[in-house]
């Protein structure tokens, strides 16, 4: 449990980066629990949506996609998939959804988001396809600076989800990067969202919470 303390300087920093969105027209959304960043997330998200999703702990902790798993909405559940081309399809489908969900693995406190990706597919729907695209962001992948974000996403990021996701990778072991080029590695990819060009497709929110990793 974070002292009072913590909580105002994390309010703080999470709202110097709504702030900071805005000059990179995404739009910003601060919430300060995650029960604040779901009832933000529906509301931007319209019934009848198809709705596609990333890997992520994130969405799961505030309870998005169950919250969205009825007949209210479409939601592509990529999990249901049985063979690599079925996931294919769905990867396809997704690409093509009215929303995509995702949190990320690091943002800049000025706004710059970071994303690593083995097969390509999450960072693709961010780059273009889905006509919406909602990120849920936790307090603790806020850094500094670009190079910062980068840094957290190979050293922190990654090495956790190898371990949690059973990747045969030395950062599994090590519990930071080893650059390593192993069949396993979720460093395919490299996204770095500097800004927006396609007017209100991109919305986040910003979480006065620890979410994922
Ligand atoms: S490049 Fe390899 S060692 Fe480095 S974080 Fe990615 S999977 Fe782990």
């Amino acid at each position: 449990m974070k002292d009072a303390n913590h909580k105002k300087i994390g309010s703080i920093l999470c709202q110097k980066l709504v702030d900071a969105f805005e000059k990179r027209a995404i739009h910003g959304y601060y919430a300060e629990t995650k029960e604040d960043a779901l009832k933000l997330a529906l509301g931007l998200i319209p019934e009848g949506s198809s709705v596609g999703y990333g890997g992520s702990m994130t969405l799961d902790e505030i309870g998005l996609k169950a919250a969205l798993d009825n007949e209210k909405y479409n939601l592509i559940r990529r999990e249901l998939a049985k063979d690599a081309e079925e996931m294919r399809e769905k990867y396809i489908q997704i690409y093509a959804s009215d929303v995509y969900i995702t949190s990320a693995n690091a943002v800049s406190e000025d706004g710059i988001i970071v994303n690593i990706d083995g097969n390509g597919n999450r960072v693709s729907a961010i780059c273009y396809g889905p006509r919406k695209v909602v990120f849920i962001i936790g307090v603790n992948k806020i850094a500094k600076d670009l190079d910062a974000a980068l840094l957290r996403a190979r050293n922190v990021a990654a090495p956790i989800n190898c371990a949690r996701l059973s990747k045969n990778t030395p950062c599994q072991k090590t519990g930071s990067c080893m650059n390593c080029m192993s069949p396993d590695t979720i460093c395919s990819q490299f996204l770095v969202t500097r800004c927006n060009r396609i007017p209100d497709r991109m919305h986040v929110i910003v979480v006065n919470e620890d979410l994922g990793y």
